[in-house]
């Protein structure tokens, strides 16, 4: 029997990980390429996938590494105008593998907090220039136009945040643990409980869309948001259709159904429910007030610099281009477990995201031009953000466009 303390994380479940990547995430097609990027931490799930891209028949498997020991050397070494540049050049050539129909893969698992001692200024600017020169690839993830998803390897570096009072390798098996069970490769057959999984969440958005609600009312505990939905918005949860007509699963796990708010048409208070880890830094006790969709007041009870120079990154950073329903009965939200990571955080909880909008969820969004979606109230924005709104006290209403009101949440519950 393997002792736990020399291998905390069991190699049949990053296996089994590695497959649902593959098959449920991706759902890779026979000599589609591999575009995977990670951290040097997750070579273990990286080689996995590899070996199960190419069962899958994969022509090429290109994998891009970082390294938090390389990213801290550049803070503790670089000239100062380091900070505004970035590898355009390995970005453009991503967009033009996502142009050739290459499938995209990105595996988290940095250490969340890599950057909490470092000069918000150095990482605000080089978030910006990376923000910037990631662009064209971007856009051809967030206009859909491939097969992709997001996927998480337990790593030392990120366990040891997350449970910072156990010793490593215990910290190392619990989160461990939570990924793959929040990521429901724990089953004997995780295609089979994703795709019932897809079929509960894909209720919830025919519901929504059939109803075409105008707004959405949050209250709870601090909060008393309402948040208009962009004209032709389109609910979207669980499993969808790139434009390549491959249908995969873009986050590993996921328990949300959202769609685009109308970027003028936001107003009233919120309060986060849970911390933001950001670029390796943690917003905590965020408050915010809107009017005419743009956030006209921010504080934050700790990391408040990090918010406003986030706020401060384009136009459209102080407007929404998300809104995400999750019920605190989610399993990721039961866990208890902050992650400090978005892939699983904003899956415990219903949540709003700062900047750029799908362009995926509006009717027919995929023929939209830009000037369309924003005459639609789609934003538009170098950032995306999502933080947490929701919780146990949260209610919602959805407002139809006579003004009448039907229930949609009660108690962090779907009504
Ligand atoms: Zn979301
Ligand atoms: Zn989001």
């Amino acid at each position: 029997m393997p002792d736990a303390a020399e291998n905390p994380v069991s190699p049949e479940m990053l296996d089994r990980l590695a497959e649902a990547a593959v098959r449920v995430g991706l759902n890779l097609q026979p000599g589609q390429d591999l575009v995977l990027t990670a951290p040097v931490a997750a070579l273990p799930l990286v080689r996995r996938v590899a070996a199960a891209a190419y069962r899958a028949g994969a022509g090429v498997v290109t994998p891009i590494l970082a390294d938090d020991e390389v990213t801290l050397a550049r803070y503790r070494h670089a000239a100062d105008d380091s900070f505004d540049r970035a590898p355009g050049w390995l970005y453009d050539g991503m967009a033009a593998a996502f142009g050739r129909n290459a499938a995209r893969m990105a595996i988290v698992g940095d250490d969340p907090m890599l950057l909490a001692g470092e000069d918000p200024g150095k990482v605000a600017r080089a978030g910006k220039a990376n923000a910037l020169a990631y662009k064209p690839a971007l856009a051809k993830i967030a206009e859909f136009d491939i097969n992709w998803t997001i996927a998480a390897c337990p790593t030392p570096g990120w366990a040891a945040r997350v449970f910072p009072n156990l010793p490593p390798d215990q910290a190392l098996a619990r989160l461990a643990e939570a990924i793959f069970a929040a990521s429901r490769v724990t089953g004997d057959d995780p295609v089979a409980d994703w795709t019932a999984h897809n079929a509960a969440l894909k209720a919830r958005t025919g519901w929504l869309n059939d109803r075409r609600f105008a707004a959405l009312h949050f209250t709870g505990p601090g909060c008393d948001l309402t948040v208009g939905l962009a004209d032709g918005h389109e609910w979207h949860g669980g499993a969808s259709q790139a434009k390549n007509g491959v249908t995969c699963n873009p986050n590993i796990p996921t328990e949300e159904v959202f769609t685009t708010p109308h970027a003028h048409r936001v107003e009233g208070s919120v309060r986060a429910t849970k911390p933001l880890a950001h670029q390796g830094s943690l917003i905590e006790g965020i408050e915010v007030r809107f009017e005419s969709g743009r956030i006209v007041e921010a504080r934050a009870e700790r990391g408040e610099a990090v918010l406003q120079k986030l706020l401060d990154s384009d136009e459209g950073a102080r407007r929404l281009g998300e809104v995400a329903l999750v019920p605190h009965s989610s399993p990721i939200a039961q866990a208890g477990v902050l992650f400090l990571n978005t892939l699983f955080d904003e899956n415990a909880a219903c949540h709003i995201a700062l900047g750029q909008c799908y362009s995926g969820c509006f009717v027919g969004g995929a023929d939209l031009t830009p000037d369309q979606i924003a005459e639609r109230g789609g934003n538009s924005s170098i950032i995306h953000v999502d933080w947490m709104i929701g919780g146990p006290g949260t209610d919602i209403d959805g407002i139809a466009a006579d003004g009448s009101r039907v229930p949609v949440f009660r108690g962090g519950e779907w009504a």
